[in-house]
Order: structure tokens, then sequence, then C-alpha cells
């Protein structure tokens, strides 16, 4: 492989956050170029990671947070470029390595960059420190038998595959979740992957994960559902229960009832309340709590009602 960009020394200054960042407080945004970015915690990001390897097991959760990294990554190389207009590609990979420092993602160390321009070959090697995907890891499950910097990964390659205008995938050899002292990864254009292309392919664009997230969307349309009908149960209530008050206060007029004390309202309420949970499943034979009844109902307990009512 000829080596036209390895070692390249960049032709700019470092990034500074405040540089690459345009913060509006007064508008509460924060852009990236044109795109809007946000600040998360890195406690809540490892409590969503652990939610979703809890919820879809280790290996869709790990294709949806490399597919989740990928989109990251891609939108950053686009709106760095954008901003930065690199002449070479590799100016815009080392951005892409201080840009993921500056957000506080992981200390990005780019050790080699190799890029053959006639045949597309490329090759890019990189150690992560402190990767904060790795910590949550650790946090919440101890240390890995395999490598975890699930995001990181898509980020890189999607940040890579941008950069270089073609399918560049990263993997991760270690990570601090085993051990080790900091994080490693090779990226390499689609062909440079050989035999492992097609099992990289399918963490970035399975059909399984298509399947997956097909399964989901009927999960949720099912639970919408659900909604709808105790929303529409709800509202049926509500209407016995208008219904039944309309009924009681024309009853109460009709007898000149004149007299209305808190016993009284206390009684038609709980009466109004009572009757429609009592016929949820039966329709509109909430009525049989007619207000006909209602002076009988009280007479046990008042036993001086009578002269209440007119
Ligand atoms: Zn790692």
């Amino acid at each position: 492989m000829n080596r036209h960009a390895r070692g390249l020394p960049r032709n700019d200054t470092p990034l500074q956050l405040a540089e690459v960042l345009d913060f509006r407080p007064d508008q509460g945004i924060i852009r990236l170029h044109e795109q809007r970015v946000v600040i998360l915690s890195a406690a809540a990001m490892g409590l969503l990671r652990k939610e979703l390897v809890e919820t879809l097991g280790v290996e869709t959760a790990r294709r949806l947070l490399v597919r989740f990294g990928f989109a990251d990554g891609y939108h950053d190389a686009v709106s760095l470029r954008d901003r930065s207009a690199w002449t070479r590609p590799e100016d815009g990979l080392r951005d892409g390595a201080e840009l993921h420092t500056l957000e506080g993602i992981v200390r990005a160390e780019v050790v080699r960059i190799e890029h053959d321009r006639a045949t597309g070959r490329f090759e890019q090697e990189v150690v992560w420190h402190d990767s904060y995907e790795a910590e949550q890891h650790l946090h919440h499950y101890g240390r890995s038998a395999d490598p975890v910097c699930w995001s990181l990964v898509g980020y890189w390659s999607g940040y890579a595959s941008a950069c270089m205008g073609r399918e560049v995938y990263f993997r991760e050899r270690e990570c601090l979740s085993q051990g080790h002292r900091a994080c490693r990864a090779v990226g390499r254009d689609a062909e440079g992957w050989g035999d492992e292309l097609r099992a990289i392919r399918e963490d970035f664009q399975a059909a399984s994960l298509g399947q997956e997230v097909e399964r989901l969307r009927e999960v949720v349309g099912r639970r919408v559902k659900e909604l709808d009908r105790r929303e529409r149960l709800l509202e049926r209530r509500e209407r016995e229960l208008n219904l039944l008050r309309e009924r009681v206060s024309r009853h109460a007029a009709s007898r000149q009832f004149i007299v209305r004390s808190p016993a009284m309202d206390e009684v038609l309420e709980m009466a109004a309340r009572v009757a429609p949970l009592d016929t949820a499943a039966a329709g509109d034979v909430s009525f049989r709590f007619d207000a006909v009844r209602l002076p009988q109902l009280l007479a046990p307990s008042r036993p001086r009602a009578p002269p209440l009512f007119a």
C-alpha cells in the first residue's frame, strides 16, 4: 500500500470548543455549524444503554447503538466539513478526533492514517482514552469479555465514511472494559475487511435489525391501540356520569326538592361515581341507580331525612 497520507501533520490549529460550537443560551440552543446538538449526562446515556440491553438483548442493543453512533458521526462530519472546508479528507479525520474529544465522549488519539488515493484503500488506527461508554459498561456490568464501545465504533465509522465519501468501518480490538489501559480500534474501507465485511455490514445495516425495528413497531402499535381503547372507555364513563348527574338533577327538580344539604350532594355524587364503575361492562344500565330511589338510600343513615325535603 502506498502511504500517501501516513503521519501527515495538520495544516491548521487544533479545534477549540467555543469556535466549533455556537452557544445560544438565550434560545436554549447549541449548534455545530447548522446542526443542533445537545449535551447529555453520561450517567443518563449509561442508563439508556442498560435499558436497551435489558429490553432488547445484548446483540440488538449493540447494533442499535452502532447505528446510532454511525448517524451521530456522519452528522458531525458533514457539519464540520461545511464549517472547515477541508482540502484533504485526512484533515477531516483529525478534526473528528478532536471534536469527539471536545464533546467529552472519549479522548481520541489518532495513531496512523494510511490512504492510497489510487486504489482507495484506507486504514486508520486510533486509541480511545477514558471512553465514557466503557466506563458506563463497567459501572453497570463490570468487566467484559468483548469490547463494548459500540456507539464509538459506530461514530467513527460514520464520521470516516462521510469524510472519505465511501464505506469505512471501524472495529474495536481492545477495550477498557476488558481490562486494557485504553481502547484501540481500527478502521478500514469496505474491501479492506475481506471476509469480515459481511458480518460488519450486518451490524450496520442488518436485515435482522430492520426486523427488530418492525417487531418493536408492532409492540408500540399494540400499546397505542390499548391506550386508545382505555381512552374511549374513560370517555364513555364520563358521559355516563354526566347523564346520571343530569337525571338526578332533573328528578330532584321534578320532586321539588328544595333543600340540597352537603350530605345530599355527597350521596348524589357518590351514586354518580359508583354507578358507572359498577356498570362498566354493561353499558347504560348505570341508570339502575335511579334518582327515584335516592331518598330511600338516604333514609337509613338520616332518620330525620323527610323534613329535609319539601
Ligand atoms: Zn472500549
